[in-house]
């Protein structure tokens, strides 16, 4: 994998693997805790389909 880093492209730091600078991986974590928020939300929608999608798939039986 030589992709380099995710947020510019750059070549990627050692110590900030997979990142060229803490401020890339500052910018990562930022849209992981913002993208976070709304994955838990869609998360907790998707769980009920599933849910009731097993119980009917039981009672058929
Ligand atoms: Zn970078």
């Amino acid at each position: 994998m030589s992709t380099g880093c995710p947020i510019c492209g750059k070549p990627v730091a050692t110590a900030f693997r997979p990142f060229c600078s803490k401020r890339c991986a500052d910018v990562d974590l930022q849209r992981w805790l913002s993208g976070r928020y709304v994955v838990a939300g869609a998360d907790d929608d998707a769980e009920n389909p599933l849910g009731n999608g097993l119980s009917e798939d039981g009672r058929e039986e």
